[in-house]
């Protein structure tokens, strides 16, 4: 059935970056068929947008959903100090707090504008089972995309690593696991709703056999790989203990750099590490709050996107970044890039293509970001008659600047997944009472 979408100031981040400030968009069998402004086509239904700017659907690159549970702990911690407090503590989960976790991430990041959601899972305490399958059940419930990672950790502190030993797990059954996710779950076709990427967590939490075992895997089977990377000074300086080089030189050495991989934070990259990045087309999840929240520094994406780099935008776990919300994540972006670089680092277009077209790209998916014909229809209808956007006449930019806001209609693979405010295929109430449950098992 054809869906035409009208009224609406709409925002496309194709190459141009046209706009058509009253605007619309036809969607069919969850896919865009056209966009313009002006006379409109037929269609079967009607949907009248005015009064909203519409984005293509923001694309999270980075997150640890089962945090949700532990937010506000170890307050003053780097990331270090925070990880040794919290390990013990997430050794506590399971499905049934996986689910409730990653329920709530979900719909906050649904209510952020977020269509598509990558989720960095590396806890899995022995014995415990379902737990990707419990956040994928989520994401089908409350209808946002989902990429899952089976991640990893196998280098426990008896080793010289960071974790506890409790949580650190066996190469064969981490691949093994891997495996039977993929057969299970991943979809490979244009509009995948749910697929599995390879993840160990970092390099001071995996050997470099279960790196170099994990890029094999992913590469024999055609999947994506992520890790953590260069997030803090005090990770540099483990590297060149434990390995005698620098995270992007230990990645390079183990022949992980590529256009099926993505890191998270990049914040400390060295001009040589960036032309690397840039020259093997490796993507960056730029998470500006989770770095601030924990003292590590600002990446410095400004020269990424001139070097060419692949960088899209990830809200982080809720324990290093309490607020889910996706457009605020593209604000934060902005600010950072400013505070670095002065008032022309980065324009808020350009701070929502991040949030949009970049994210998609981090990921792999040239089928999403953008809002042109042949694209998934996955995008967000934002109000603009409220109060923060008076004054306002770019709309596009009050909108980025004066984030973050709760969308008003989301819409994944053309069928609604908010509409007016509220999350359609799940009751907001019900998720809060139910991961207030599971939290308190985690309370300190
Ligand atoms: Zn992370």
């Amino acid at each position: 059935m054809r869906r035409l979408f009208s009224g609406c100031w709409l925002v496309t981040c194709d190459d141009a970056g046209t706009e058509h400030p009253s605007g619309w968009l036809l969607v069919e069998d969850g896919v865009v068929v056209a966009v313009g402004a002006g006379d409109e086509p037929d269609a079967a239904e009607r949907i009248d947008l005015s009064g909203t700017v519409v984005t293509p659907g923001l694309v999270n690159t980075h997150h640890h959903l089962y945090q949700t549970l532990t937010r506000a702990r170890a307050q003053q911690e780097n990331l270090f100090g925070w990880l040794r407090e919290l390990y013990p503590v997430w050794a506590g989960i399971d499905a049934e707090a996986e689910y409730a976790a990653a329920r709530t991430g979900l719909a906050e990041l649904a209510l952020s504008g977020c269509t598509t959601v990558f989720d960095h899972h590396y806890v899995f305490p022995r014995g415990r089972t379902g737990l990707i399958e419990a956040e994928v059940q989520a994401a089908r419930e409350i209808g946002v995309r989902i990429i899952a990672s089976r991640g990893s950790m196998d280098l426990g502190v008896s080793d010289g690593g960071l974790p506890p030993d409790e949580l650190v797990e066996d190469i064969d059954a981490v691949l093994a696991d891997t495996d039977r996710l993929v057969d299970d779950l991943h979809e490979s076709s244009p509009g995948a709703r749910v697929q599995i990427a390879v993840a160990p967590c970092s390099p001071f939490s995996v050997t470099k056999r279960l790196m170099s075992e994990s890029a094999e895997y992913a590469r024999r089977r055609g999947l994506t790989l992520h890790t953590h990377l260069a997030e803090t000074m005090e990770e540099e300086a483990y590297c060149m203990e434990l390995y005698g080089a620098t995270p992007v030189e230990y990645l390079t050495d183990l022949g992980w750099l590529g256009t099926d991989v993505w890191c998270a934070h990049c914040v400390h990259l060295s001009a040589a590490d960036t032309a690397d990045f840039a020259d093997s087309d490796t993507g960056v999840a730029h998470c500006p709050t989770s770095n601030l929240r924990l003292g590590a520094g600002v990446a410095p994406v400004r020269e990424y996107l001139d070097a060419g780099i692949r960088v899209g935008l990830g809200v982080d776990g809720s324990a290093s970044n309490e607020r889910g919300d996706l457009l605020h994540e593209v604000k934060q972006a902005l600010l950072v890039a400013r505070g670095r670089g002065g008032p022309t680092a980065l324009t808020a277009r350009e701070a929502l293509t991040l949030g949009t077209r970049g994210g998609a790209a981090a990921l792999g998916r040239d089928d999403l970001g953008s809002l042109e014909p042949g694209k998934r229809a996955d995008f967000a209808a934002w109000r603009t008659d409220g109060l923060e956007l008076g004054g306002a006449d770019d709309l596009v930019a009050g909108l980025v600047f004066s984030a973050p806001h709760r969308v008003d209609r989301l819409v994944v693979e053309g069928e609604d997944v908010v509409r007016g405010g509220a999350l359609v295929g799940a009751d907001e109430s019900e998720i809060v009472r139910a991961h207030r449950a599971q939290a308190r098992r985690f309370a300190a």
